[in-house]
């Protein structure tokens, strides 16, 4: 056989696996499995986002290359959107870039900056794609491991200098998958401050940046003074509009950081569907009584699982954002073996919290992405399989 790059071999396991052989399993058995495992948006794209594109497919002028950096309107909107919700003012020509889908300009963005010596410091827990972009880029990423006591923050003190010497990336991602933690303005100056000092670019991934409850708003990481001269936001459609399947998102702020990011695109992909950009437009500056419609419905299943988990003998607080529970596991079970356990006597999937780095070791997460029937169902069946808890 062919031999494979050495970059493939260095690919971590996936960790998951396990899982889903013990799910087909569980199926091919018959049982009637609920997932809490999948962070993908269940309710559908708003109507006038769908309208709009089923008009703009039929323009001719969409059906060629789009531009590499994206429709300036596409970009416009975006702008427009920062302004309008954020305060914040961004010009579309140079700090702002069209991306399909926020995954692949994160992937992407080490390909500017990483290189073999180089380090990107990135969260443990933290969502695979930051890793892994180093990784192929031929870097080495750093865990900056996210511990309860400091509310799974990062803490920049404990980074070694010579490691942060080495560093050129800095990931954050607040509202964050998958612990649901926040970060206040306090943190995010604290990451500007240490990211000047070492001259390194801040790349925050904004996904659940509309996912608040409570009246919570969840900062955007442009928001804080000096986040634009220091780094960028990456931020898409697809969890605040419900439309993962679309693949349009943006990169947006320092603007040396956005040319690399679109000479690396430029070379790679030839631009997102035009038509999929003007229903972006629609998404970003049309009704947005979506949002505040999500944030209702996560926070009424956020309730459910924490209130029905503390019931059982959980102690945990209720989360301010995003689609996720971050549950501890119970006395005498890891991640995985909790996971298991659920899936073998609940029929019910939740991922093992290893999955996204070793400090999610001792956690499990669940997914708010399901109707609140389901999700009752889930609860029910794991109270009845798992009996009394302790921790
Ligand atoms: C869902 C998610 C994204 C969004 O990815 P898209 O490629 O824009 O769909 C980005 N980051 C995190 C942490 C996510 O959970």
């Amino acid at each position: 056989m062919t031999e494979l790059a050495e970059r493939m071999k260095n690919l971590p396991p996936y960790l998951f696996a396990r899982i889903d052989e013990k799910i087909a399993e569980a199926k091919a058995r018959g049982v009637d499995v609920i997932s809490l495992g999948i962070g993908d948006p269940d309710l559908p794209t708003p109507k006038n986002i769908i309208d709009k594109m089923a008009a703009e497919i039929y323009k001719p002028e969409h059906h060629q290359y789009p531009s590499y950096a994206g429709m300036l309107s596409y970009r416009q909107a975006v702008a427009e959107w920062y302004r309008r919700r954020r305060g914040v003012e961004l010009d579309p020509q140079t700090e702002v870039l069209t991306l399909i889908g926020s995954k692949e300009g994160i992937a992407h963005i080490s390909l500017c900056y990483i290189e073999p010596g180089a380090i990107a410091l990135v969260p443990d827990p933290g969502y695979p794609v930051y890793e892994i972009g180093c990784m192929l880029a031929g870097g080495q990423a750093y865990k900056m491991p996210l511990r309860a006591e400091n509310g799974f923050l990062p803490v920049f003190e404990d980074i070694p200098s010579a490691v942060a010497a080495k560093a050129r990336l800095l990931f954050l991602n607040y509202p964050n998958n998958p612990t649901a933690a926040v970060a206040d303005e306090a943190f995010y100056r604290k990451a500007i401050a240490f990211a000047r000092e070492y001259d390194i670019i801040i790349c925050h991934d904004g996904a659940y940046s509309e996912i608040g409850f409570d009246g919570y708003r969840p900062l955007s990481f442009l928001e804080l003074p000096g986040a634009k001269e220091t780094g960028i936001e990456f931020n898409s459609l697809s969890k605040g509009y419900n439309m993962t399947g679309w693949r349009i998102a943006w990169a947006a702020g320092r603007s040396d950081v956005i040319r690399a990011l679109g000479t690396v695109k430029s070379n790679i992909d030839s631009g997102a569907f035009q038509a999929v950009q003007a229903a972006g437009i629609e998404a970003l500056l049309g009704p947005q009584d979506i949002i505040p419609h999500l944030c209702a419905v996560y926070q009424e299943r956020r309730d459910i699982v924490v209130d029905t988990l503390n019931a059982m003998g959980w102690r945990m607080e209720k989360t301010r954002a995003a689609v996720y529970i971050w549950a501890p596991v119970p006395k005498g079970f890891t991640s995985e073996s909790f996971a298991e356990f659920v899936l073998e006597k609940a029929g019910v999937v939740v991922t093992p919290g290893n999955g996204y780095g070793a400090a999610g070791e001792g956690y499990v997460r669940l997914t708010l992405t399901i109707d609140t029937q389901r999700l009752r169902e889930a609860l029910r069946r794991m109270r009845d399989s798992l009996g009394a808890v302790s921790f």
